[in-house]
Order: C-alpha cells, then sequence, then structure tokens
C-alpha cells in the first residue's frame, strides 16, 4: 500500500493567491469549477485569498509567516507570480524565502510560465482548461524542482527577478498594447500580435551579452551551497528521495561548488543588499566585460530573453529551455524582416519551429547575462511581461534560486 499524504506528515496547507482581475476576470470561477475539488480530494488544505490591487500580493508574501505554508500558489496570470518572486526576494529573510515552493495555475491571459510547465511533462499542448486542469495535477502531485530566476537591474538602480522573460521591441509593445483586448482571454497575443505587424517599427538599442559557453556556470544563487538534497514533493518529509527514484528536482552539479573562481572573468560582482550579487555584472555606467559579445547591429525589430519555453499559451518561443537550465535564450530579430517573413516567424512559432525556418533576420543564443541600451528616449521594456523603468537594463541568470512544483 502506497503512503498517503496525510500518513507523510501534516499539511500546513497551501496559500492560493487570486487575481480576480486577470486574463477574462473569471480566475475565481475556473478554480471553483476546475481545481477546488480536486485539492480537496487530494487532501489538500489551502486559503484562498483573492488580490484587491496591483502588488497586494507583493505585500503580502513580504510580510506572511512563511513557516506556516507549504507553498504559495498563483491563479492568474504570470503578472501576480512576478509579484510573488519580487515580494519574496524583498525580504531580509529572501534567501530562506525563495525557496518556499511556488506554485501557478492558470487564471489570466497571459499564462506563459504554466505552459512551460505543461510542455515540460511532454503533454501535448490543449485548451486553456485542460491547462488549468494539468496545473491542478500537478499541483496535487507536488512534485517540487528547481527554477531559475534572472534578476534584471535598471538604470535607477532598482533590481527586480524576473523568471520568465525580458522584452523590447515589438514583443514588448504587444504585451503591453495587448492588455486591452485581455477579455479574449489567451488569444489577446494573437491579436495584439497582427495589430502590431500593421505598424510595425524599428527599434534602436546597443545589445550586448555573455554567451553561455564562455561562462562555465559557477555559484550564481544556487542555494547557497546547500548540497543536501529534498525529498522532490512538497507535502513530503520522508527521507529523500534519491536521483534514481526519478526525483523531479535535479540539483546543476556545478552549482555546488567551484564558486566565484571558474567563469567569472568579470571584476567584482555587483553588490546587492537584498538578493544574491551579480558576478557576471558590472554597473551600467561601465562598459560591458571585454569578453562580452557585443551586437554589431543597432536596429531591432524586437529583442527577447526568455528562460522557459512558452512565451504565451500558444507560443513557443524557447523550445530547448527547462526549468533550470542556467541559461537565458536570446533572440533577436535584425530590422530589414519584411511583415511577411515576421508573421511566419510568429506562425511557426506556435509548434516551436520558427528557429527552423532559416530567417536570416533570427539570431538565437544562450547567454548567462545580457545588457540593452535603447537609443530611443520613449518606449517599453517588459520582464515577465510587466511593465519596468525603461532605459539601459542588464539581467544575469541566476541557477536554481527559486522553487517550483512542477511535473
Ligand atoms: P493577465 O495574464 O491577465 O495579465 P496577471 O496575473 O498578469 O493576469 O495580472 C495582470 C496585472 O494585474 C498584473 O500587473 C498584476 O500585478 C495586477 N493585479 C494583481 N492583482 C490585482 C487586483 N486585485 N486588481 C488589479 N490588478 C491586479
Ligand atoms: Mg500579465
Amino acid at each position: 500500500r502506497g503512503v498517503t499524504y496525510g500518513e507523510m506528515r501534516r499539511l500546513r496547507g497551501l496559500m492560493l493567491l487570486v487575481n480576480p482581475h486577470s486574463g477574462r476576470g473569471q480566475a475565481l470561477s475556473l478554480f471553483s469549477n476546475h481545481i477546488q475539488r480536486m485539492l480537496t480530494e487530494a487532501g489538500l488544505p489551502h486559503t484562498l485569498i483573492v488580490t484587491e490591487r496591483q502588488n497586494h500580493a507583493r505585500e503580502l508574501v513580504r510580510e506572511a509567516d512563511l513557516t506556516k505554508w507549504d507553498a504559495l500558489v498563483i491563479v492568474s496570470g504570470d503578472g501576480l507570480l512576478f509579484e510573488v518572486v519580487n515580494g519574496l526576494m524583498e525580504r531580509d529573510d529572501w534567501e530562506e524565502a525563495i525557496q518556499t515552493p511556488l506554485g501557478i495555475l492558470p487564471g489570466g491571459s497571459g499564462n506563459a510560465l504554466a505552459a512551460s510547465i505543461h510542455h515540460y511533462t511532454g503533454s501535448p499542448p490543449g485548451s486553456s482548461e485542460e491547462l488549468l486542469v494539468s496545473c491542478g495535477f500537478l499541483l496535487c502531485k507536488g512534485l517540487v524542482s528547481r527554477l531559475d530566476l534572472a534578476s534584471v537591474s535598471l538604470a535607477s538602480g532598482h533590481r527586480l527577478f524576473s523568471f520568465l522573460s525580458l522584452a523590447w521591441g515589438f514583443v514588448a509593445d504587444v504585451d503591453i498594447e495587448s492588455e486591452k483586448y485581455r477579455y479574449v482571454g489567451a488569444a489577446r497575443f494573437t491579436v495584439g500580435t497582427l495589430v502590431r505587424l500593421a505598424s510595425l517599427r524599428v527599434y534602436q538599442g546597443r545589445l550586448a551579452y555573455l554567451p553561455a559557453e564562455e561562462s562555465p556556470p559557477l555559484d550564481g544563487a544556487s542555494p547557497q551551497g546547500q548540497a543536501t538534497s529534498f525529498c522532490s514533493s512538497v507535502f513530503c518529509q520522508l527521507p529523500k528521495a534519491s536521483p534514481d527514484q526519478g526525483a523531479a528536482h535535479t540539483f546543476h552539479n556545478s552549482c555546488n561548488s567551484n564558486n566565484a573562481t571558474k567563469g567569472c572573468r568579470s571584476e567584482d560582482p555587483l553588490p546587492a543588499s537584498r538578493g544574491p550579487s551579480d558576478s557576471l555584472l558590472v554597473p551600467l555606467e561601465q562598459p560591458v566585460p571585454s569578453h562580452w559579445t557585443v551586437v554589431k547591429e543597432e536596429n531591432f525589430v524586437l529583442v527577447l530573453a526568455m528562460y522557459q519555453s512558452h512565451l504565451a499559451e500558444d507560443l513557443l518561443a524557447a523550445p530547448g529551455a527547462s526549468l533550470e537550465d542556467g541559461v537565458m535564450h536570446l533572440f533577436y530579430i535584425k530590422a530589414g524582416i519584411s511583415r511577411a517573413a515576421l508573421l511566419r516567424l510568429f506562425l511557426a512559432m506556435e509548434k516551436g519551429a520558427h528557429l527552423a525556418a532559416g530567417c536570416p533576420n533570427l539570431v538565437y543564443v544562450k547567454v548567462r547575462a545580457l545588457r540593452l541600451e535603447p537609443f530611443t528616449p520613449k518606449g517599453v521594456i517588459t520582464v515577465d511581461g510587466e511593465v519596468v523603468e525603461y532605459g539601459p537594463v542588464q539581467a544575469q541568470v541566476h541557477d536554481g534560486l527559486a522553487r517550483l512544483i512542477a511535473g
């Protein structure tokens, strides 16, 4: 007889954070129609918290007693998880706080992380409701994986933590312009893409990056030398599952040692008040380190760094990405591409086939860090689909800094 959840230990419960306005405004009813019974049948106690305003969830998790919860679960789009990740990283005890398992149930219009974890299970893409149910099952299973985060530094000195994407140009504009089509749900990106194609423009700036192969993974922000394993299920305190038991988590082998010496050829790491220091970055006022690659072109249609596979439910932008691969998948499209060719790329992206399309304007490279300096005084940069301060920005990956309930 298998061990049931109840026999493993007393569960503390899930904190479920719902954004009632995400997507078509149906996150609450989606939850009660599709998920609530599933959690009850799995014997998972949970507390539903409906956010009242933007940044409510961020403030809540900044102050919360995290010892009371097995996991923080978002019922919304990626924007609410962005709040939670940053709320955790703003705590004095960020190092521990960011180890709190996170979960995601797609209730928004931009459900890229949910689509990514569904994709990683090997299941074929399905409707929005199928995606929700799939993520509900993953949540009930409770297998925890490590999740890469990127730290994103802005010109003001602000630093954010990102789990999904950094975008400038076409994709960032679509991200924001399409918010007014939120009522069509996930199709908002298709609509937004077509609208933006009609007014296609060029974005000028400088892009530089540290190629992944140039930089053997170093500490990043790997769990600060905690080489001890944990059972892969968040709901279980049985002795840890060894890797050969098929545990979902993968400790990046190279993460646990060799700190700071290998791979980091830059000057001293950028100091940080909270959060891991950015060992690969130098201050934005200084030129990028000489071993970085500076892109020759300065006219772009888009620049997009992805750390998970999906940009939206039906956009498989980075087919090669996984939860904790320790790299950012950087794409840029050089100016000069025709509208038709750009449309073909986005259509191919539905199946992740855009890279095989042989488009000479599309460049793809795996990087550990990047810097983007837009020349135009106004514009849009998004991080995880949320608008951030516009201007020079740089980012570096922190291997497996967070934990996510995934397949
Ligand atoms: P969607 O996928 O539909 O965009 P998100 O989860 O990304 O849904 O949320 C959209 C935005 O709403 C985010 O910027 C988030 O911070 C914000 N938000 C969260 N809770 C609330 C709320 N109660 N009222 C208004 N905005 C909220
Ligand atoms: Mg959003």
